[in-house]
């Protein structure tokens, strides 16, 4: 039989109060903390609380669980790796899983010939040394990012990051040289102007030759563009296909290196192993994590060989790719692998559904996305203009009912759900989503 949620008790309910309450008195106070859940245990698609309540996961973790809960290969991989040793340094010593992964990540994004990878423990720590292998490839200082990019929280990254004042608020100074530019949206502009209003402020990409690089800042001197391919934290925004291709002509046309953080759009989450491949664009440094460890933290930086150039020494890690999670990220990619046609088939499932409740609730926006990354706006039927509170009521309305939903941009909510998950689930997941919506709009 179909399994649903099950609210047993309402969340929070006695064990989880303890827990959050403790958390609460020691733990710092710059966590989010979405909503209530305190989860006890985790598989495929479902998630349980503390107090036995049973929760549809519609945001994998923030994108992390990409083969669901203890996927029971990725469990196996961890199990037989734990057993033999749990660390020697990769910077300083050898091992098969290390090397098997490397090879493996060189194997993806076609049209990048051969390259090199460098692993991590987070995304984070990839955009940082992605930083500072453009700069020590090119000796160029500048780097450009986008309005509305997350890249990460490292001082490097956060000088990237554009995404919420408060996660660069009193950090600074930042790196300097870093230029932000309006990320290409084909619905709404930066400035939360519908397109057909906002002709004026829409990049494209030309205005970088046009204006920036003709007034403001010798090409010479910029060592990269870094760029999510689909943005993720500022709204699971899908560029036009040219703006991507039109990036790539740039950074050709003036030796600066295209960096594609791929952080959140990877590892299956579009249908393609990496979104690049949708995009048909191959960028000269890819970044991966999230996902590709299905929650045991590893990241990486996958270069050209020709631009992952720094000599030995120059940069390293004592606890990344370590020898479990490299385990765990080969069985991730050796599941995601198979699934990725079945990502792509619930992936259009999920438009389709999405677009059959927009026909019963005005308050639905845009929708847009591909494979299971998908963003579905909430904005005000009459003035399109977007509604932030209402994405908050509808994380909360979900969450009582046993739907786990996440935010993300101004009032979007990012559907990027277990790459596991079955049409039925999701199914199951609309449904409910149907009603938190019938009973958010009775409440106005
Ligand atoms: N880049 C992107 C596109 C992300 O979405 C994130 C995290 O949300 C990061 C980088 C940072 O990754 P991590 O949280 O693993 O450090």
């Amino acid at each position: 039989m179909l399994q649903r949620p099950e609210i047993k008790v309402a969340p929070p309910g006695p064990k989880a109060k303890e827990i959050i309450a403790k958390d609460g008195a020691y733990s710092s106070p710059s966590y989010i903390k979405e909503y209530p859940l305190v989860i006890e245990r985790g598989e495929g698609s479902w998630v349980y609380d503390v107090d036995g309540n049973r929760y549809l996961d519609f945001m994998g973790g923030i994108a992390v669980a990409s083969t669901g809960y203890s996927h029971p290969r990725v469990v196996k991989a961890i199990q037989q790796a734990s057993t033999k040793f749990l660390h020697i340094c990769s910077t300083d010593f050898y091992y098969a899983s290390f090397a098997d992964l490397c090879e493996r990540l060189a194997s993806y994004v076609p049209k990048m010939g051969k390259k090199r990878v460098f692993l991590t423990n987070s995304g984070t720590e990839a955009i940082e040394g992605a930083i500072k292998l453009v700069r020590h490839h090119t000796k160029r200082p500048y780097l450009i990012a986008f309005k509305g990019a997350f890249h990460g929280r490292s001082l490097g990254a956060i000088s990237l990051t554009s995404s919420k004042v408060g996660q660069r608020a009193f950090f600074g100074p930042l790196l300097p040289g870093v230029l932000h530019l309006p990320y290409a949206s084909p619905y709404r502009c930066y400035y939360g102007k519908e397109k057909k209003d906002c002709e004026s402020h829409c990049i494209c990409a030309n205005q970088l030759e046009t204006d920036w690089f003709k007034n403001h800042m010798d090409p010479k001197e910029v060592a990269a563009i870094f760029i999510e391919p689909i943005q993720g934290e500022g709204g699971y925004v899908m560029p036009p296909r040219k703006f991507l291709a039109d990036l790539r002509h740039i950074c050709d046309e003036h030796g600066i290196l295209l960096v594609f953080d791929e952080v959140q759009s990877g590892v299956g989450r579009t249908g393609r192993m990496f979104a690049s491949e949708y995009f048909d664009i191959a960028p000269d440094v890819y970044v991966s994590a999230k996902g590709l460890g299905s929650g045991m933290p590893i990241g990486a930086i996958v270069a050209k060989e020709k631009v992952m150039s720094w000599p030995r020494g120059s940069h390293g890690s004592t606890n990344a790719g370590n020898p479990v999670c490299c385990e765990a990220a080969l069985a991730t990619l050796d599941v995601v692998d198979e699934l990725l046609p079945q990502i792509q088939k619930n992936g259009e499932m999920l438009i389709a559904g999405l677009s059959e409740l927009q026909k019963k609730h005005a308050v639905i926006g845009d929708i847009r996305g591909v494979g299971l990354m998908v963003g579905c706006e909430f904005s005000h039927p009459k003035t399109g203009e977007p509604i932030p509170e209402f994405k908050a009521q509808l994380e909360q309305k979900a969450f009582s009912k046993g739907l786990l939903l996440l935010g993300c941009g101004q009032s979007v909510i990012r559907f990027a759900p277990p790459l596991v998950i079955t049409s039925e689930e999701l199914e199951v997941g609309l449904e409910i989503l149907d009603q938190c919506l019938n009973e958010l709009e009775k409440l106005k």
